[in-house]
Parts: structure tokens; sequence; C-alpha cells
């Protein structure tokens, strides 16, 4: 058996599983998996879990289903294996050791057995005195009894770097440039409970798992002088290094999961944003739009595209605000663009979640609800937003609740309407309605249902078309707003309908 040839790029993304998973996972996935598809490389999904205090359990599964959700597939990761398995750093511990070990015996790490307590007062009195805070190498060049014999002392070490005074903090950026980045303190790089921290262990997992290409947030380029370190002191070839702008809120501060519910990636899911339309969204954050041959710009593009054309210089270093009228403009564009059928599957688990159907609907409420789609279609910004819409087309005739709000817009004339329209809706013919479907040729369909009703109530009564069918809308619907309301009387069918007008009526 031939072995798999070597990529040409390998990228990864490497979130903690600390909680629900933030958009940033999304958005760094998203252009990982655009370079290494345009460049026929691989993409991987590492668990960077070694901040044992944070971990949540299930967040890695989240992890897990948001980016498969958003069709961010990865090539090898901790569900799937590959041949740098295993792909969750807690199950590497025994790599990092020697790594360590050898920086020990080389001089470029050093044993360090300062409390909790002393390092938060010693960087209390430094920040007293204005001086810049970092460990003050208290530890440094004593054995483990001469620190001992001092104050704040535990006997918990954890190995820290000894950076160089005239360590190099300038590198090479693939969106940002030439960088001079902070200098570095003396890190952390084994922690006490013999953990590795993300410096080292992301060193060591990039080198080991081949990574060409290091994409990540802008809030990294302080560590990058230390990682570059750590490759120069082990002789290890870095990988390129791509430091995305920051999603931003409207106050310009990076969006937390604490600030903002929209940094929480389930929180797109459970609204209805659509994948795809989230995927362009994410895109546009970093991305100018599309240049077509003609000169005009084009928002709207697929993943597919957006990975052809890629370029990380273009990625705008300054990054846009994260504009959620924009998303929901977008998911508008992508829901409208999909066909009825696609929109109704789409809609089930919100109706589901919401309980307006059970998990196992039948066939006659899956071919309504074929029929609501496109109905609710352009009155949708969110799939969420159709449950209010569609919700009263699945409750009994003697359930439907009617809303105060829908209540407060009848006015006096309300019953005289009512009974106009149980009686002209009373008269129609329904023979060969009720397969709950649009567009049979019952004559209980929504032309015949607008003729009786504009007859009966805008000519009959000489009422106003909306004050006339605003009425029988509140009967049918118990809401202000509902979908065209023919087409839904239509599907409601005669039975249905009548229950509902005089149900009303009877309550005036
Ligand atoms: N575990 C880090 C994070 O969640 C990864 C940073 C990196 O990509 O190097 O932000």
């Amino acid at each position: 058996m031939s072995e798999k040839p070597l990529d040409p790029v390998r990228l990864r993304v490497a979130p903690s599983p600390t909680g629900d998973p933030h958009v940033g996972t999304a958005y760094m996935s998203l252009f990982d998996l655009a370079f290494a598809r345009q460049q026929g490389g691989s993409f991987v999904l590492r668990i960077e879990d070694t901040d044992r205090a944070r971990l949540q359990h299930d967040s890695e599964r989240q992890i897990f289903d948001t980016l498969h959700w958003l069709g961010l597939t990865w090539d090898e990761g901790p569900d799937i294996g590959g041949r740098y398995a295993p792909y969750r750093q807690s199950e590497r511990l025994a790599t990092y050791q020697p790594y360590v070990d050898r920086l020990l015996a080389e001089g470029k790490a050093y044993h360090c057995w300062c409390s909790a307590e002393r390092l938060t007062a010693m960087r209390e009195h430094q920040q007293k005195l204005k001086q810049p805070t970092g460990y003050d190498r208290m530890c440094l060049g004593k054995t483990q009894e001469e620190r001992a014999a001092l104050p704040g002392y535990t006997e918990h070490a954890v190995v820290r770097m000894q950076i160089p005074d005239d360590v190099d903090t300038h590198f090479d950026d693939l969106i940002m440039g030439h960088i001079d980045a902070p200098r570095p303190d003396d890190q952390v790089i084994l922690k006490a409970d013999g953990f590795p921290t993300y410096h080292l262990a992301v060193v060591v997992d990039d080198h080991e798992m081949g990574i060409t290409h290091v994409v990540r947030g802008q809030e990294w380029i302080s560590s990058t002088p230390k990682h570059l370190l750590l490759y120069t002191w082990l002789g290890l070839t870095p990988p390129k290094f791509a430091h995305m702008p920051l999603l931003r809120d409207e106050k310009k501060a990076k969006i937390s999961k604490r600030k903002s519910p929209w940094a929480r990636l389930t929180w797109f899911r459970e609204r209805g944003y659509l994948p795809e339309a989230l995927v362009n969204f994410l895109a546009l954050q970093g991305y100018p739009p599309i240049l077509e041959a003609d000169g005009t710009e084009r928002e709207v593009f697929t993943f597919e595209e957006f990975s052809r054309g890629f370029d990380w210089h273009k990625v705008n270093p300054a990054g846009s605000i994260f504009n959620l009228d924009k998303l929901n403009w977008l998911n508008g564009i992508y829901i409208r663009a999909l066909a009825g059928d696609e929109l109704a599957s789409r809609l089930l688990p919100y109706l589901e979640a919401a309980e307006v159907l059970s998990g196992s609907p039948s066939l006659g409420e899956l071919g309504r609800l074929q029929a609501l789609a496109p109905l609710v279609q352009t009155r949708i910004e969110v799939l969420s937003d159709a449950v209010l819409l569609i919700a009263p087309f699945y409750v009994g005739d003697d359930q439907l609740e009617i809303s105060e709000q829908a209540r407060a817009t009848l006015d006096p004339g309300a019953p005289a309407v009512l009974d106009a329209a149980l009686r002209a809706l009373g008269d129609l013919d329904d023979h060969g309605s009720g397969s709950g479907l649009l567009g049979t040729d019952s004559p209980w369909n929504a032309g015949a249902v607008e003729a009786a009703l504009r007859s009966a109530l805008v000519d009959g009564l000489g009422l106003k078309p909306r004050v006339a069918f605003g009425a029988v809308r509140v009967a049918i619907s118990g809401a202000k707003v509902s979908p065209p309301l023919f087409e839904s009387i239509e599907i409601l069918g005669k039975t249905s309908t009548l229950a509902r007008l005089r149900a009303l009526r009877d309550s005036l």
C-alpha cells in the first residue's frame, strides 16, 4: 500500500473546549478551509484542552456539531482520527515532556516554585510602581532547596522559558505584513499539574502535525515571538502565520460571549440563520466582496467561490464591524433563494423545537408545511420567525388563541364583518379540497375565497379591504400578521375556517 502523498499545505483550527463554541472558531475554520481546499491541502481540527480548570464537557461535541452544521468539515480530528492522532492535547501529554526536558537540559528553561500568592503580590507591586509587569526571576539559577528557604515557595514547580534579552520580536505575517510584537515575559510552558501551557503545546503540535500555516486571531500576535523562539531553540522550521482581524461589535470591542449572545455559534443556529448565509457573512468580516469582470462588486457568494479566488493579501487587517442587520439581510437573500420544499425541510426542526409539530409529523402535516413554506418565505428574516406564522395552522380550531394585540385591532363593526364572512364562505363549495395543498382544482381555492370575501365585505358592506380582511385574519390566525390571507384560508379548509370565524364571532 502506498503512503498518502504529503499535503501541499496543512492548516488547523485549535479551539479550547471551554463552553459554547465561539463564533471566532467558525471564522478561523472558514479561512483555514478556504485556503486548504484551494491548495488541495488538509484541514485539521485539534482540541486544545490543556486548561483543565475551564474545561466543559459538552463543549467538544458542540464544536463538532456547529462546524458540521456550517459545512466546515475537517480531514483529521479527534472524532475521525488521522495520521497524526491523537488530536486532543490531553491525550498527547507524553509528546510534550521530552521537549520540556530538552529545554531544561539546555538551560533554555528553568523551574519556578513561586506560589500564586507571591506572583500576585509581585504583579501588584510592579503595577504600583508603574513598572512593566513580568516574572522577576526569583527562582532562576536556584536549586529547589535554595528556593525552599525563601518566602512564597510551593512544592509544585512550573517550568518557564528564559527569554533572552535580545529576543527577536519581529516576524512576517501573511495578512499584517512585517510585525514588531511586544517583548515577552518568562512564559510558563509546563504547569504544576503536568499539563503544558498553550504556548508549548501549540508549537509542539503544529510541528508534529506538519502544520504549514497558522491562522489565528490578532490577539495572539504578542505570543508569536515566544513561539518563534521555541521553534529556534528546538531547531524546528516555523509555519507561516496569518493573524486574522478580530470580530468586533459596534463599539469596536472584540466580541465576547459575555457581552453578545451572537458570540456563541449555537445562537445562530437557534435563531435560524442558514449556514450558507453565516459562512458568506463571516467571509465578508475579513474579506472584500467578489470583484466581477465588469468591475461591480458582489457580496453574495458561495464557499466554493470564496475558496477558488482566496488570497491572503486580500484579507483586510482591520476587519469589519459585526453587523447583525447585514447578516439578517444576507440571510433573507438566502432564504428567498431556497426552493419551497427545501425551505419546508429547513423549517421543520424549528417547528419541532417549538412543539408546533411533533418529532414524527404525519404526511398530511408535512404536506401542509410544504404549502405554507412559500407563503412565509418573503416574510421571515430567520427561520425561527416562521414559527409564529405557521403555528396557527397546526392547532385545533378550539385551541386557537387570539392575541391581545390582535383583539385590540377589532372595531365595533367586527361582528357584522364576521357574520358576512361566515355566510359568504359557508356558501362556497369545498368539493375536492382538504388535502391541505395549494393549487388543487377544488372550488375552495384562494382565488374563489378572495372573490367571495371581496364581494361580501368590500362591495356588500362597503368596507375598506384592510378593515374587512383584518377581522377575518384575526379569526383564522389569532394574530395581526399571518401568511397571505386567502391562501391561508384555502390551506385551512372550509370546516376550520368556518369554525374559527364562528368562535371569534361568538366571543365578541
Ligand atoms: N486554543 C487557542 C484558542 O482557542 C488556539 C489559538 C491558535 O490557533 O493558535 O484561541
